[in-house]
C-alpha cells in the first residue's frame, strides 16, 4: 500500500476513529485543496493566499457517515509513520516540529526526513532516540496561537544532504534553503 494512505489508517487505528462503524468499515478522510502539498491557498480564515506553497499535507477532517464530518481535537494521538530516528524537537508557529529520519524505502539512497508538525510531542522524547512504527510520539496541539486554524497534523517530507547539522534541521532551514527538496507525501 502507499505509505501515506498506510500513516493514514494507522491514525485512524491508534485514535479508534472508527469505532462504532462495525464491519471493518473505515473512514473518509476530506483534505480542503488548501491543505495539500504545493498549494498556495488558506483553509482558514478568508481563504485567500498562502504567504508561501505549502510545504506539506495538513490532516485534520474526516467522516465516519455522509452526513458526519469530524475535525481533530487536542486529544488526538500522533504516531510514527515508520520505524526512525528522532533528528530534532523545534517550535513551529503553532507547537512544536518533531523531525525524523525514516528508512527510505524506495531503491534510491537518498536521505528522506519527515516532519511531524503543530504537535506536543511525548516527554520521554529526546533527539537520538529511536521510535517503532505506530509508537505514540505526540499530540495534536491547540490552536490558541492562532485561533482561525483548527488542530491539526501538519506532515511533511524533505530530501536533505548528508552533511546537514542535526540542531539546524528546523523550519528556518526547511522554508529557506533551495538545496531541501520538498516531496508530496502522497507519493511516498
Ligand atoms: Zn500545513
Amino acid at each position: 500500500m502507499n505509505r501515506f494512505f498506510d500513516y493514514l489508517q494507522t491514525i485512524s487505528q491508534v485514535n479508534d476513529l472508527s469505532c462504532g462503524l462495525g464491519n471493518g468499515r473505515k473512514i473518509q478522510w476530506l483534505f480542503h485543496c488548501g491543505m495539500l502539498f504545493s498549494s498556495k491557498v488558506k483553509w482558514w480564515g478568508d481563504f485567500k493566499f498562502r504567504q508561501s506553497a505549502h510545504e506539506g499535507i495538513d490532516i485534520a477532517y474526516y467522516r465516519t457517515h455522509p452526513d458526519e464530518m469530524h475535525c481533530f481535537n487536542d486529544s488526538i494521538k500522533v504516531p510514527a509513520m515508520d520505524d526512525g530516528i528522532i533528528l530534532n524537537i523545534c517550535d513551529d508557529f503553532l507547537g512544536q516540529t518533531l523531525v525524523v529520519e525514516h528508512k527510505n524505502l524506495s531503491s534510491s539512497n537518498k536521505r528522506l526526513l519527515f516532519a511531524y508538525a503543530h504537535i506536543i510531542p511525548e516527554k520521554s522524547l529526546k533527539t537520538g532516540l529511536g521510535i517503532k512504527k505506530k509508537d505514540v510520539i505526540a499530540r495534536v496541539c491547540d490552536t490558541y496561537k492562532n485561533p482561525q486554524l483548527s488542530p491539526h497534523l501538519h506532515f511533511s517530507c524533505f530530501e536533505i544532504s548528508k552533511k546537514m547539522a542535526r540542531e539546524n534541521l528546523n523550519w528556518t532551514l526547511f522554508s529557506n534553503n533551495s538545496d531541501i527538496h520538498k516531496i508530496n507525501p502522497v507519493f511516498l
